[in-house]
C-alpha cells in the first residue's frame, strides 16, 4: 500500500511496530500512531513493551516525577478526548506560591480555574497503602490498549537490524521482527545503548541528577498548610535551580532539579527555614523518607535519534529542560506518529519531517538556559527578590493590571509555555522598568517589609 508521495520504506496493512518503553512517550506515539492508521484505513500490529508494572507501589512501579501535569498539556489532551478521569488526579492546582528569604506571595491563576494537575505516575510512593491510587502512565497504557495495542510487561535486551526488519527480544530465544521500533526507553542507559546498534549516529541526552521524594501527611494538614497551590522556593542555596513541593492526597511531593543535586544538598534545602515553615510545627521533615530518588533529567536533546525503521520518542530524543517533559513527550510521540502513519518510515522522512520538532524543542531549551541561568542571579540577589515579590503584590492586587510577572512566572513554573516566547515577555521594556522600578521602591529604608506577608 503506497500512501506517501515521497518514495522510501513504509508501513502497510499487518505491517508490526514495537515501541519500546510504556511511559508517556511510548503511550502517546502508540495511541497516536493507532488512530492515525484508523483514519489511514491501515490495519497495523502495535506491541508496546514496557519492564514496569505501574499498577505496583514503589519503584518498581514508577516513572520518577514530580507528577505535574502542564495546563497546555491538559489542554492538548482533552482537544483529542484525552480527558484525565478525576481518580487519576490527586489535586487540582490553582496557584503557585512563591517562596523567598525576603517573603512569600502567591500567584494565581488568571482565570482563577484549576487547570493544573497532580498526579501520581505510578500507584503511590513506597509503602502506599492507599489502594484507590490510580497512576498516570497506566491510564495512558489503557487508552492504547483500548486502541488496539497490546501491552508486554518485558524488559527488552536485544534490537538487532537485519536485511528487512528489526529484531526485537527480551531473551535470546524469544525474539521477533518489526517492521518500526520505536525507542521511549526514557535516560535508561542500558536501554539507550541498544539504539546504537540500529543507529551509530545516534549520540544520548545530557543528563544531571535531581531529586524526589514524598511526605506522607495527613490530608487535613494538606489541605491547611499548602491547600491547592504549589510551593516553589526561589532561595540563595547553592546548587538548587528550582526547589517545589507539590501537594497531592495523602502526600506531598519534593522535587529538586539543579546540578548534580545530593544527600548534602537535599538536607540544606529541607531544614532550611522557610521550607520548614510550610509544614506543620510538629512535622518531622527531617526524618528519613520512604520513598525517595535521584532520577536523571535532561540537560541537553540526544542527537540524530532515528534512523531506517527507528525513531526515538520523548526524553531519550529531545524534552523541555526542567519543565513539561510529559508535554514534551507528547509532542515528539505524536509527531513520530504522524511521520510514521502518513509519510513513511525511513531515515529520511524522520529527518524531514520528525527531527525539525525535535531542533526546535531543543533550540527552545537555549532560551530556556537564559532564563534559568537569570534565576540563579536572581536568586543571590535580595534587591531584585524584593522587587519581584513587590511587582507580584502590585498585579495580584490589580484586577487590570497587565500580569507581565505574574504569567511569565506562572508559565516558567508550569512550562506551559515556550521558553523563547517567556524569554520575549520578560525582556519587555514594561517588565524590566516596572522590576527595576519596584526594586528601587522596595529597598528604600520607608518601605514596609510587612508588605511581604502572605
Ligand atoms: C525530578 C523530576 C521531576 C519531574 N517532574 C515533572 C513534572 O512534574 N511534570 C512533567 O511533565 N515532567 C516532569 N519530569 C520529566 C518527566 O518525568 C519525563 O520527561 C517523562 O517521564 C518522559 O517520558 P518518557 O516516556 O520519555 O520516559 P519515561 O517516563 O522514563 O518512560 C520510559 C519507560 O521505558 C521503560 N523502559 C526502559 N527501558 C526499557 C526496556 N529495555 N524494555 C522495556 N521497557 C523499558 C521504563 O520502564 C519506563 O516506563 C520530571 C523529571 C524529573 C527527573
Amino acid at each position: 500500500m503506497t500512501h506517501s508521495s515521497t518514495p522510501g520504506i513504509e508501513l502497510a496493512n499487518g505491517s508490526r511496530i514495537a515501541v519500546i518503553g510504556g511511559g508517556p512517550a511510548g503511550s502517546f506515539f502508540s495511541y497516536y500512531a493507532l488512530e492515525y492508521a484508523r483514519i489511514f484505513g491501515l490495519s497495523l500490529d502495535l506491541d508496546i513493551f514496557e519492564a514496569k508494572d505501574f499498577t505496583r507501589a514503589g519503584a518498581s512501579g514508577c516513572n520518577q516525577c514530580g507528577g505535574i501535569i502542564s495546563e497546555s498539556l491538559v489542554q492538548d489532551l482533552a482537544t483529542d478526548g484525552m480527558i484525565i478521569p478525576s481518580d487519576i488526579i490527586q489535586r487540582k492546582i490553582n496557584s503557585y506560591t512563591m517562596h523567598t528569604e525576603q517573603g512569600t506571595r502567591v500567584i494565581h491563576i488568571p482565570s482563577n480555574e484549576h487547570r493544573i494537575a497532580s498526579v501520581f505516575r505510578g500507584c503511590g510512593p513506597r509503602g502506599c497503602l492507599d489502594k484507590n491510587v490510580k497512576g498516570f502512565d497506566n491510564y495512558l497504557l489503557g487508552l492504547c490498549h483500548k486502541k488496539g495495542a497490546r501491552i508486554i510487561h518485558k524488559k527488552i535486551s536485544t534490537v538487532e537490524r537485519i536485511d528487512d526488519g528489526i529484531l526485537v527480544g527480551h531473551s535470546k530465544t524469544d525474539v521477533n521482527r518489526y517492521d518500526l521500533v520505536v525507542g521511549a526507553v526514557g535516560l535508561n542507559k542500558r536501554s539507550l545503548n541498544l539504539f546504537k546498534n540500529i543507529c551509530p549516529a545516534y549520540l544520548k541526552p545530557r543528563v544531571t541528577r535531581t531529586y524526589i521524594s514524598e511526605f506522607m501527611m495527613k490530608p487535613a494538614d494538606i489541605k491547611e498548610c499548602f491547600g491547592s497551590s504549589m510551593h516553589v522556593f526561589l532561595l540563595n542555596l547553592p546548587q538548587i535551580t528550582f526547589g517545589a513541593l507539590i501537594p497531592k492526597e495523602n502526600y506531598v511531593t519534593l522535587v529538586l532539579l539543579g546540578k548534580d543535586i545530593n544527600k548534602e544538598v537535599v538536607q540544606r534545602f529541607i531544614t532550611s527555614n522557610h521550607v520548614r515553615a510550610c509544614f506543620p510545627r510538629d512535622f518531622p521533615v527531617e526524618r528519613t523518607m520512604p520513598c525517595q530518588c535521584y532520577p536523571f533529567i535532561n540537560v541537553s536533546g540526544g542527537h540524530h535519534a532515528y534512523a531506517d525503521r527507528m525513531v526515538m520518542v520523548g526524553d531519550s530524543a529531545s524534552s523541555k529542560l526542567y519543565k513539561n517533559g510529559i508535554g514534551a513527550a507528547f509532542i515528539t510521540g505524536k509527531a513520530a506518529a504522524s511521520t510514521a502513519i502518513f509519510q513513511g518510515i525511513s531515515e529520511r522522512h524522520f529527518k524531514n519531517y520528525y527531527a525539525p520538532i525535535c531542533r526546535d524543542m531543543d533550540r527552545d531549551n537555549k532560551a530556556g538556559e537564559l532564563i534559568f541561568h537569570f534565576t540563579k542571579l536572581i536568586q543571590k540577589s535580595p534587591l531584585f527578590k524584593r522587587g519581584i515579590l513587590n511587582l507580584i503584590a502590585r498585579e495580584q492586587a490589580d484586577r487590570h493590571s497587565a500580569f507581565r510577572m505574574s504569567s511569565a512566572l506562572w508559565d516558567t513554573f508550569t512550562g506551559s509555555a515556550g521558553y523563547r516566547n517567556i524569554l520575549r515577555r520578560f525582556l519587555h521594556p514594561a517588565l524590566l522598568g516596572g522590576l527595576l522600578s519596584s526594586s528601587v521602591i522596595s529597598n528604600l529604608p520607608s518601605f514596609n517589609s510587612h508588605d511581604y506577608e502572605k
